[in-house]
């Protein structure tokens, strides 16, 4: 099978791998039908030598540095066109999330128009891989996802609690989840614990045969108190779903998942419990040390599919978190070992002055290593390898050994300090990033 040949010269080169190589150089074919491998990496002159090289088209990428395509762990794609919308931290989350619901949309084409957007968007910042929250007990957004050239994960999220909980184990009992072809696996999004109750996560334990699983978990200060006393704002939620009926709330019947003086974290790990699917907990913004001591014991557990947690740092800061709950504990995470993913959540979190219409857990990494000094390298991983591992997906096609990749991306470094390392220079800049298919 041949291709389009290109040797990729830039400034730098940069994977999780290896970290980064002042001035280096990539020589990928860029097969028909998609897909590109790598044939060699090194020097340019080392690569100009190089069997491969006959015939190849060089391409000089001034002031880029060159990397693998990344991995948006979480996103919403179906959400896109709702665009940015201010927070108001005095309502509260619930109050937010009761926007999002009214913003929501019902009809399929205007869902995929909207899931196209974020495709786009996506492929605009980098991006060839999700871990997309996709359809609400739908598959509207995944019959898009599977045209198009992202692949990964489409979660389908389900509901069910309260008066909606039969209905939840009803949608659990008939899911066929899966290769769904396009690069895409079929998975399931249990939304929330005060969405989601225990025994429905239980009936996914259950069914799930192995499925992915992705829930969002420990997120805001308001979950944190209705998993543990049953009472707060979320219920409002609920009742205005009608999951509840008035008077509420239900005075701790043993049939009620909630109010047993249990972190979210907790909570979420029993209903859990006896799964082997390969699990992401999506935010862990609310963390004990007794859930870190819990989370490390459960992703230290063999013979289990992959799990860990996806951190959405613009989502933080966006519902000013740190102010409610602290600041999240994920540099604590990776040194305990819990292999921890970027994600960037929807695009209503998401203030995209300044950076353009993309979608990528490169503006959160680039956060992180403005705000917190973060390592290079272990960023660039944060949005590569640990998510693709996390996905199911093989780390290898988010480097650069040799072999298939699942894409490569040139990131405009100009303006940024030429003596710092290439990876460095990927963080420290604010320029956009783009894929690279073919000459
Ligand atoms: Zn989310």
């Amino acid at each position: 099978m041949s291709g389009v040949r290109v040797i990729y010269e830039a400034d730098g080169l940069a994977d999780a791998e290896s970290g980064g190589v002042r001035g280096g150089a990539v020589l990928i074919e860029h097969r028909e039908g998609g897909g590109a491998w790598v044939l060699a990496r090194g020097t340019a002159t080392e690569l100009l030598a190089h069997e491969g090289a006959a015939g190849a088209v060089r391409r000089r990428l001034e002031g880029f540095v060159v990397v693998p395509a990344l991995v948006n762990a979480h996103s919403h794609l179906d959400l896109s066109h709702a665009g940015y919308m201010a927070y108001e931290a005095d309502q509260g989350f619930p109050s937010w999330i009761k926007g999002v619901l009214g913003v929501r949309r019902s009809v399929t084409r205007e869902i995929q128009e909207s899931t196209r957007l974020g495709i786009e968007m996506s492929l605009a910042g980098g991006v060839v891989a999700v871990g997309d929250i996709c359809g609400v007990m739908s598959e509207a957004p995944l019959r898009v996802l599977r045209e198009s050239p992202l692949g990964g994960v489409g979660f389908i999220e389900l509901f069910g609690i309260g008066m909606h909980e039969q209905k939840g184990k009803a949608f659990v009992a008939g899911f066929e989840g899966g290769e769904a072809g396009g690069g895409f696996v079929k998975g399931m999004s249990p939304h929330a614990p005060y969405s989601v109750s225990g025994s429905v996560y239980g009936e996914i334990v259950r069914r799930g045969n192995g499925i992915p699983i992705a829930t969002h978990v420990a997120e805001s200060i308001e979950e944190r108190e209705f998993v543990r006393e049953g009472t707060g704002a979320f219920l409002e939620v609920l009742a205005m779903i009608g999951a509840y009926a008035p008077p509420h709330p239900p005075a701790h019947p043993k049939n009620v998942s909630f109010g047993w003086d249990r972190t979210p974290i907790e909570h979420v790990l029993l209903g859990l419990r006896g799964s082997s699917a390969p699990t992401m907990l999506v935010h862990v913004n609310d963390c004990t040390d007794r859930d870190m001591e819990m989370l490390v014991g459960w992703c230290g557990e063999e013979g289990v599919g992959a799990r860990g947690v996806t951190y959405c740092p613009r989502a933080h800061e966006y519902f000013r978190y740190e102010e409610s709950l602290g600041g999240h504990r994920y540099r604590e995470m990776l040194d305990a070992g819990i292999p921890v993913a970027l994600g960037t959540d929807s695009v209503i979190n998401l203030d995209l002055s300044g950076v353009g219409q993309r979608i990528t857990p490169l503006d959160d990494a680039r956060l992180l290593y403005e705000r917190d000094g973060m390592d290079a390298r272990v960023l660039l991983g944060m949005i590569t390898t640990t998510p693709a591992r996390l996905l199911g997906l093989p780390t290898e096609l988010f480097t650069f050994s040799e072999g298939k990749l699942a894409g490569i991306a040139a990131v405009d470094v100009r303006g940024t300090d030429a003596s710092l390392d290439p990876i460095d220079r990927v963080f420290a800049s604010r320029g956009g990033i783009g894929l690279m298919r073919g000459a």
